[in-house]
């Protein structure tokens, strides 16, 4: 490709073919109506444009002074989400931050339909309108802006042609930046320091978020926060800013503020201990990666947001097929001394017990089994029908990790040895932990795991890792990341489990948003440890734990079941736990508030979901409203007993579709319809 313009030709998803012309209506609010005709529109220059998502409600305006600098701002329905706020990049082929002019704008509209088996809806339909602006910085250089606009969400990026004889960049710096109006409240993830925590293996998108803070509160660490970002615009609404599309091309960004604008900005020189370019670099032409806003005057648009996935396209096809399922793990509750065939055995047992399609064998099991034994685990496995998941350290010069298999992961050659023994054996996966930060470097070590596991079959789970950015679209073998406050924590430190739920009523409106989320969860011990005697004291209840498989989302879910729950757990927890589902037809937000509850209901084929939980301190009475579920047909209704103890009962929706419920503070409910 080597005009700027034909970037936009080989776009593959212009299947209904609806353009509409422009409306050039500067200065005022006018979104231009949907209309059919059959090519682009280009407008002359200016100094603004305007785009409207197809409804009309969401509207992105775009202004430049002529030899200016480049801003946007944001309305929903009439109202101020974002104030003007900076865009523009530093690159090392022209400094494209000021002394900008608009020399033109193209818009089109985008109507397309994609199928995926493993984010929270299986059919989406993304219908969006596009506005390109072409810009010059006033010595030659050239950038075009495109934004993406849909009913609820903005994408935009950067474009960058070949500038004259040169034919890549580094980018020193992106100006893109949210100005949020001053009644706006945050629920924020800090970054941590680099090369801290264990064995210095952060940072790993494992820090507290903070609910309703203010925006002059300083970061924890200083270094602001991870993607995704959660922003409260007092009654106007809310607005969830994150990344997709990051991939070898680019490294991972996050969010730094200054008052009451939050800009992007790169990785932390430290990270990778201090090893690799934190300046993304790219080949001309060439883009950035889309940076996404969802905006909603509920939080239903954030909670069901597909703009990870929308803006995105798979970047190779597979000639295997990939089963999403369910696991055991023995290392949540045993930890590394479960690590040995025996034990592993007894994690298998537990799984076909469940009717679980997995295993997965933590870290060390290549020294305290090692390969030869484990040979011969994986064939009991498979005659139990149970494919095991094996753990890898992705290894490297970055962290201090000592835990085994090392150094397998971090180099092709021995990668594709490693896993050509992983097929042969017919194991179907990996769980990859402990990268090394969110540098260009690391995006793409993810990318080339990814790609060569795919070459052998296996699916790839990561851990101690960046969040995905519209990853189960682009990489059709890969099934989770961790990326957010796990499982593991509450064995480590009781503090965790007092916050149980407290986080999660956080994470299926923030972290679970933007893509799947490997937590590891639904224990059924009461007490954290193998005995379930002694270790952390859990505060939630056994119907919080099952409200949380269906709250908590990731194709592949890895419950931290253990052997003596076949015998101690409740007969309804068991029952419900082997027919749960871990993919998605359709996800709907109900009612709820970040840190406080939550009521959301998911299906899976005919079945609906319904699972609400309350992290607040009282009992909780909710009127749900339920237009999804059959009136007159019976419901399973899961809820905590006087004793706190799980029961089920069968009910019928209330007059007006509703059914009110009472949820005891670290309590929940399910309704499950068929
Ligand atoms: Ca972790």
């Amino acid at each position: 490709m080597k005009h700027p313009s034909t970037l936009f030709l080989p776009i593959l998803f212009l299947t209904a073919g609806m353009f509409w012309p422009a409306s050039r209506t500067f200065g005022r609010t006018i979104c231009p109506t949907l209309d059919k005709e059959t090519k682009p529109s280009t407008t002359p220059a200016g100094t603004e444009a305007t785009v409207c998502g197809p409804d009309g409600l969401l509207q992105v305006t775009v202004h430049c002074p002529a030899g200016g600098k480049i801003s946007y701002a944001l309305t929903y329905n009439g109202k101020q989400i974002l104030e003007p706020s900076p865009l523009g990049l530093r690159t090392t082929a022209g400094d494209f931050t000021g002394g900008m002019t608009l020399t033109g704008q193209e818009e089109r509209a985008i109507d397309e339909n994609y199928s995926i088996d493993r984010i929270k809806t299986s059919q989406v339909h993304y219908r969006a309108n596009e506005l390109t602006c072409s810009f010059t910085n006033g010595e030659g250089g050239e950038m075009q802006l495109t934004f993406r606009v849909s009913g609820n969400d903005v994408a935009l990026r950067y474009t960058l042609p070949r500038q004259g004889d040169t034919g890549s960049v580094r980018v020193l710096k992106e100006e893109t930046g949210f100005r949020f109006p001053e009644e706006t409240t945050t629920f924020l993830c800090p970054q941590s320091d680099a090369m801290i925590g264990w064995k210095r293996t952060k940072p790993s998108y494992e820090e507290e978020y903070k609910a309703d803070a203010p925006m002059d509160e300083p970061s924890l660490y200083g270094h602001g926060y991870t993607f995704p970002c959660l922003f409260h615009v007092g009654e106007k609404g809310w607005v969830l800013v994150s990344e997709t599309g990051v991939d070898s091309r680019y490294c991972a960004s996050r969010l730094e503020n200054s008052g009451n604008l939050y800009q992007i900005t790169f990785p932390m020189a430290e990270e990778n201990n201090g090893n690799g370019n934190p300046e993304p670099a790219f080949a001309l032409p060439g883009h950035t990666p889309w940076r996404t806003l969802t905006v909603g005057e509920t939080l239903a648009p954030i909670v069901e947001t597909t703009v990870p996935w929308d803006v995105v396209e798979p970047r190779y096809q597979s000639a295997h097929e990939y089963k999403p399922g369910r696991g055991t793990w023995s290392w949540i509750l045993w930890q590394d001394e479960s690590i040995n065939y025996d034990d592993q055995v007894r994690y298998v047992d537990l799984a076909a017990a469940m009717g679980y399609e997995y295993v997965l064998i933590d870290n060390w099991w290549d020294t305290n089994i090692g390969k030869e034994r484990m040979e011969e685990l994986i064939r009991y496995a498979k005659s139990k029908g149970v494919n095991p998941i094996l753990w890898y350290s992705s290894s490297g010069y970055w962290n201090d990790i000592v835990q085994g298999p090392v150094n397998r992961m971090d180099n092709a050659i021995i990668r594709k040895q490693e896993m050509a023994w992983l097929q042969r054996q017919g194991v179907k996966g990996i769980k990859v932990d402990f990268f090394g930060g969110d540098k260009q470097e690391t995006m793409r070590l993810y990318e080339e795991i990814l790609s060569d596991a795919d070459d052998h079959g296996l699916m790839v789970i990561f851990h101690g890792s960046t969040i995905l950015r519209g990853w189960e679209r682009m990489y059709p073998n890969y099934m989770g990341s961790e990326a957010v406050l796990a499982s593991e924590n509450l064995i480590f430190d009781q503090h965790y489990c007092d916050n149980e739920a407290f986080n999660a009523c956080l994470h299926p409106f923030i972290r679970n948003t933007i893509g799947c989320m490997e937590f590891g969860g639904c224990f059924l011990n009461k007490r954290l440890d193998k005995g379930n005697d002694g270790g952390s004291i859990r505060r939630t209840t056994d119907v919080f734990e099952l409200a949380t498989c269906v709250l908590f989302q990731n194709p592949i879910q890895n419950f931290a079941l253990a052997p003596n729950n076949l015998e101690d757990a409740p007969q309804v927890c068991l029952d419900y736990l082997k027919q749960m589902p871990t993919t998605w037809d359709e996800t709907r937000f109900i009612d709820g508030y970040p840190g406080r509850y939550i009521a959301l209901a998911r299906r899976h084929g005919d079945t609906w979901y319904v699972a609400a939980v309350n992290a607040t301190d009282a009992p909780l009475t909710l009127k749900l409203d339920l237009p999804m579920l059959k009136a007159g047909a019976d419901i399973s209704l899961y809820s905590d007993g006087k004793q706190l103890q799980p029961q089920m009962e069968t009910t019928q929706l209330q007059r007006g579709g509703t059914l009110q419920l009472t949820i005891r503070p670290q309590g929940g409910a399910v309704l499950v319809q068929q």
